[in-house]
């Protein structure tokens, strides 16, 4: 593919972003779908970013991903904010209608997506989520959206315990179909109880991430059992403990890679209209030595 006069540039903003595949990933797939389009990285921090987006109005860019630690930052730049991003104040994927600039939260797009991908749907179930975090909060208000009957949150009740209150309490206001609790992730007795009782066991904590590989909230495999679904949001490395014990105990899983690669797929489709080939990007980016 030739960059040429009348290419048409997206990005993603945040930093680091040195070690990002996102370029790689919608580089291939601008040029498999014959798209005169082209997306760099740009290492940009909290106090760049009103003038990147200024910079995407300038340019006419089309969209932009938009990562750590940018994603709450960016919000007033912006013209519009879809229901999810507005709820938990956060948008990581900003797309030019027209010269109207839309900031969606495709993170929870990716994670009830790639659970759909497996045959798996929210809409009805119950959930526990471990953390009260940016992925976590991501979760919540999609499966809440997408019709999940209870959402159950544990997390260390730390300095951050108020701000996931508030957090809860908007994404409640916003999809109020959905019952969601909140716990101290102390409250071993509460967790054991509502893992029994549920049908998505989801990890949206730091656990389990690498250097910490041997890292697991559940460290008792006898809280699992074959009906259990036992979910990650860490991809790095994509078998985490978490999930390894659980297939062990006879569970289906869902690895972050997966999530990751949906909620990419989710903005490739907000900017193109068109499908990611998910395992194909799968395979080329994460799976070929
Ligand atoms: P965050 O800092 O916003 O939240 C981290 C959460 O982890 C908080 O709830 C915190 O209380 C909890 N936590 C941290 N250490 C803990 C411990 N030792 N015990 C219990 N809880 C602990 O971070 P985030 O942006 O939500 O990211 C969390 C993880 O999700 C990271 O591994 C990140 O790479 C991953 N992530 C994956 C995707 C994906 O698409 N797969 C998307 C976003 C984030």
């Amino acid at each position: 593919m030739q960059i040429s006069g009348t290419t048409k540039l997206l990005g993603l903003l945040g930093t680091p972003v040195a070690h990002s595949k996102s370029p790689a990933m919608y580089n291939y797939c601008f040029q498999k779908f014959g798209l005169d389009w082209a997306y760099l990285a740009f290492d940009i921090s909290q106090t760049q970013i009103g003038a990147a987006v200024a910079a995407m109005r300038t340019l006419s860019m089309r969209g932009a991903n938009v990562t750590m630690p940018c994603k709450t930052a960016v919000i007033p730049y912006l013209d519009r904010l879809t229901p999810a991003a507005a709820a938990i104040q956060a948008v990581n994927t900003i797309v030019n209608e027209d010269g109207v600039l839309v900031g969606h939260n495709t993170d929870g797009c990716g994670y009830t997506q790639n659970l759909r991908r497996g045959g798996v749907d929210v809409k009805g179930k119950k959930i526990v989520l471990l953390g009260g975090g940016g992925a976590a909060s991501a979760i919540a208000i999609q499966a809440a959206l997408d019709g999940a009957a209870e959402i159950a949150i544990f997390n260390l009740r730390d300095a951050f315990w108020d701000q996931i209150t508030q957090r809860v309490k908007a994404i409640g206001e916003a999809a109020p179909s959905c019952t969601l609790s909140l716990h101290d992730l102390a409250d071993t007795a509460t967790l054991r109880r509502a893992i029994d009782g549920c049908d998505i066991l989801s990890n949206a904590t730091r656990v389990g991430m690498e250097p910490n590989v041997d890292d697991t909230m559940i460290p008792d495999s006898s809280w699992f059992r074959p009906e259990l679904v036992v979910t990650d949001v860490v991809y790095a490395p994509p078998q985490t403990r978490l999930l390894r014990d659980a297939k062990a105990a006879g569970c289906r899983t869902f690895d972050g890679l997966g999530m990751l690669l949906c909620q990419g797929a989710e903005a490739f489709h907000l900017y193109s209209g068109l499908e990611m080939p998910v395992e194909e990007i799968r395979k080329l980016l994460y799976e070929s030595p």
